[in-house]
């Protein structure tokens, strides 16, 4: 399968994109994932991008569009791929159209994961994430046993950049008015599928299978 996950930050696309993997062995090209790797490997790309991200604005089309031009022509996507934060306004889903018409890969779903605004904030303000090992948790939903340390290898919580309470605001102002619209975009195109990203992450995912036909 070729999807595009669709949803607000905090929605949990990456969460339900990680099961995918797991389960279906599919890569999850996630543009966020690529960008924070290169912002810490201080790469002039990295550099560059940090001060998009840091005000929770879009990082310009031109650096994003080549990073996952470059990973689609990788050998593992030939038997599918997740496209995840990816594409974030018209103007990249226009270019991504082109991209994948010319290397005969086109999408065979857009998977909408829908969470009431309201619920968002906290999922993202309490957001930690393990410096060791890369756990993620959240103080009000999924707190670690002790304050501020991995349950799985005792390594030190802390909160991205992006994740602060203001730039948090501008993300999800930039999704309203960027992404959001991709939704249209996508059910034109009849390859819309959507879920309630509410509930356990089990109970989603099995949504999820059954939205896109996957046993
Ligand atoms: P994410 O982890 O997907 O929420 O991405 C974190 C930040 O990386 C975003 O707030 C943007 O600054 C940047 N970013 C990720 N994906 C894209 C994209 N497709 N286009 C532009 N900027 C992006």
């Amino acid at each position: 399968m070729r999807i595009v996950l669709l949803g607000a930050p905090g929605a949990g696309k990456g969460t339900q994109a990680k099961i995918l993997i797991e389960k279906y062995g599919m890569p999850q090209i996630s543009t966020g994932d690529l960008l924070r790797a290169a912002v810490a490997a201080g790469t002039a790309l990295g550099k560059e991008a940090k001060s998009y991200m840091d005000k929770g604005e879009l990082v310009p089309d031109s650096v994003v569009l080549g990073m996952v031009e470059e990973r689609l022509k990788q050998d593992d996507c030939k038997k599918g791929y997740i496209l995840d934060g990816f594409p974030r306004n018209t103007a990249q889903a226009e270019a991504l159209d082109k991209m994948l018409a010319s290397l005969n890969m086109s999408l065979t779903a857009a998977l909408s994961v829908d969470v009431p605004f309201e619920d968002l904030m906290k999922r993202l303000t309490g957001r930690r994430t393990c410096k060791g090992c890369g756990q993620m948790y959240n103080i009000y939903f999924k707190a670690p046993a002790k304050d501020g340390a991995c349950d799985k290898c005792n390594g030190e919580l802390f909160q991205r950049d992006d994740d602060k309470e203001a730039t948090i605001k501008k993300r999800l102002e930039v999704y309203t008015a960027q992404t959001e619209p991709l939704i249209g975009y996508y059910k034109s195109k009849g390859i819309v599928k959507s879920v309630s990203g509410t509930g356990s992450i089990d109970e989603i995912f099995k949504k999820v299978t059954e939205v896109l036909g996957l046993k």
